[in-house]
C-alpha cells in the first residue's frame, strides 16, 4: 500500500532532497485506517496523549488520539501558539527550526506518544522529545510512517522506543 500510494519527488524543496510525499496515502480510505492503526499499535493501552509534528504529523496524531479514546497535542512550528511557550530548536535535513508547546498542555506525569510522517536525521522529533520532557510528560513511544534509514534517525534518538512502519535504505 504505501509503495503503491507514497510519491517520491527529487530534488524537492531542494536539489539533492528525495522528498517523500504522503498525501495520497493520507487521501486513501484504506490507506490511512492502515497507517493510523499500524502506527499506534506497539503502544497500545500506553499513552494517554498523542503529540502530531506540524503539520503532516497533525493528521495522523488527531486520527490516532480519536481511534484510542486519547487527546492530542499540536507540537507547533515557532511563533504559533497564543499563549506562553517552551520552544526547541533543531537542524533539519533542509534548514533549521524551532517547534513550541504551550507550556501547560501536557498534564503532569502523561504519557506521550509522538508521531510524525517522516524519520530522516530525527532532529525534528528529537525537539518534540524534548519539549514533552520540559513540560513534564514522559515519551513512551515515537511513530512515524517512512524511515529513512541512512539519516540516522534512529541512532540521534537513542534510548527511545522508535517504530516505524516502512524503513527505506536508498
Ligand atoms: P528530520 O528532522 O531530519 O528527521 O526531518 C523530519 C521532518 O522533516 C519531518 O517532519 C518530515 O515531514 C520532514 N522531512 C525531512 N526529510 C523529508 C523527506 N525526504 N521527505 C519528506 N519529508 C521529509
Amino acid at each position: 500500500m504505501l509503495d503503491r500510494l507514497c510519491m517520491t519527488v527529487p530534488d524537492y524543496p531542494k536539489p539533492g532532497i528525495t522528498f517523500k510525499d504522503l498525501t495520497p496515502v493520507f487521501a486513501d480510505a484504506q490507506g490511512l485506517r492502515a497507517i493510523v492503526d499500524a502506527i499506534v499499535r506497539p503502544f497500545a493501552g500506553q499513552f494517554d496523549l498523542v503529540a502530531g509534528i506540524e503539520a503532516r504529523g497533525f493528521l495522523l496524531a488527531a486520527a490516532a488520539a480519536y481511534a484510542t479514546g486519547t487527546g492530542v497535542l499540536t507540537v507547533r512550528k515557532a511563533g504559533k501558539l497564543p499563549r506562553e511557550t517552551f520552544t526547541e530548536e533543531y537542524a533539519l535535513e533542509y534548514g533549521s527550526a524551532a517547534l513550541e508547546v504551550h507550556t501547560t498542555d501536557i498534564p503532569a506525569g502523561a504519557r506521550v506518544l509522538v508521531l510524525d510522517d517522516v524519520l530522516a536525521t530525527g532532529g525534528t522529533v528529537g525537539a518534540a522529545v524534548r519539549l514533552v520532557n520540559r513540560s513534564g510528560g514522559s515519551v513512551v513511544g515515537i511513530g512515524v510512517v517512512l524511515e529513512l534509514v541512512g539519516l540516522g534517525g534512529r541512532k540521534a534518538l537513542a534510548g527511545e522506543r522508535v517504530h516505524s512502519l516502512q524503513q527505506l535504505h536508498d
